[in-house]
């Protein structure tokens, strides 16, 4: 085992399954990160691949009408065995700080979302199934350099800490916790309307998407009058419109089973280090509020997404009852929480 993999911190997987659904694609609906040593074995297999460069790291290039990834061939990629690391490490998502902590993109379909409405902690859940590959995968890529960079975040962190300690608004992220356990915030009318996705014409791969059993996933866009559902197609570009409605803007009604299920969700979120670490730093260019009122309404915000894009996706596809299930409840989590992690923070992902 490399040095440091042994602090990879897995409590947030357990009580989970998964099992990739081939015929899905979504996560490849990107432009994945590729590391310098991983090009030489993608070149070999795909010589006329290409790269698009920003912030000094190199990434695979999107399909130019936009969408999937350019080696996405039907919904198979067609480099695997030398697919970048990204690739390999979906649906586990893992966020350098204080510890290397891993949680799930719950985008994905083939993560069970079911152990969400489980109540007891994490660490007494079952361990989590069928997430040794993607597991070994972040393992074999933590090594010094991570080291480093998690002792460059906490130095970052540090900085913030310390002025909003000045400033009487700092809580530490355990009592944060503690708190915010027992009164999970739910999104009031005032979180309503949600905020839009991006336009479509910013480009196909920055919209939130979901995967419905459709040949492509279903994007959704902000459009004139409501938000719209394209089916974009793998080799590029929009399939389809199916539709386009009004986001809600009042919070809908859930039934016992969904309220469940949405509380569930916050819970996931409360723990993930990512949220305290993408909060902090906005905190620091306001001068109000402290850190348990910026993430109580962190969440809030979370869950006007979620219910607002399950409310938009059964509305799309056809059924809309007086109250949101714990199935429309669920597609709402899945529409959203790859997008509300792809947030700026004073960490780094692994
Ligand atoms: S999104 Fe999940 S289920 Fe779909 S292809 Fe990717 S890993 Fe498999
Ligand atoms: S390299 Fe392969 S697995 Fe990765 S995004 Fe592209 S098609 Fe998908």
């Amino acid at each position: 085992m490399r040095e440091g993999a042994d602090r990879l911190d897995i409590e947030l997987l357990n009580g989970f399954r998964y099992a990739c659904q081939p015929s899905c694609g979504l996560c490849c609906f990107a432009q994945p990160r590729v590391e310098p040593e991983e090009r030489p074995e993608l070149l070999r297999i795909a010589p006329a691949t290409e790269f698009v460069e920003s912030g000094g790291a190199s990434f695979l290039r999107a399909n130019l009408e936009g969408g999937a990834c350019q080696l996405l061939h039907g919904s198979r990629c067609s480099v695997h065995s030398a697919r970048p690391h990204p690739c390999r490490e979906f649906p586990v998502h893992v966020q350098l700080g204080p510890r290397l902590q891993a949680s799930l993109v719950l985008s994905c379909p083939g993560v069970e979302l079911s152990s969400l409405a489980e109540t007891e902690s994490y660490s007494s859940r079952s361990a989590p199934l069928g997430f040794d590959s993607e597991l070994q995968a972040v393992r074999e890529r933590i090594d010094l350099g991570s080291t480093r960079r998690m002792k460059e975040a906490e130095r970052r962190r540090g900085r913030i800490v310390q002025s909003l300690e000045r400033e009487g608004r700092w809580v530490d992220e355990d009592a944060v916790r503690t708190d915010l356990r027992t009164r999970l915030p739910f999104p009031e009318p005032e979180d309503f309307p949600a905020e839009d996705p991006p336009t479509a014409s910013e480009g196909l791969e920055l919209l939130p998407l979901y995967f419905d059993g459709r040949a492509g996933p279903v994007a959704l866009a902000e459009e004139l009058g409501g938000w719209e559902a394209l089916e974009l197609r793998a080799s590029g570009g929009v399939e389809r419109h199916l539709g386009r409605v009004p986001p809600p803007t009042v919070p809908p009604k859930l039934d016992p089973e969904a309220q469940r299920s949405l509380s569930g969700y916050l819970r996931y979120f409360l723990e993930r280090d990512l949220l305290l670490a993408s909060v902090v730093p906005r905190m620091a260019e306001s001068d109000v509020g402290t850190v348990t009122e910026w993430v109580e309404e962190e969440l809030r915000r979370i869950g006007a997404t979620v219910v607002s894009r399950a409310v938009v996706r059964a509305k799309i596809g056809g059924a809309v009852g007086e109250r949101l299930s714990r199935r429309e409840v669920e597609s709402g989590i899945r529409a959203s929480d790859q997008d509300l992690l792809d947030v700026p923070t004073w960490g780094d992902r692994l």
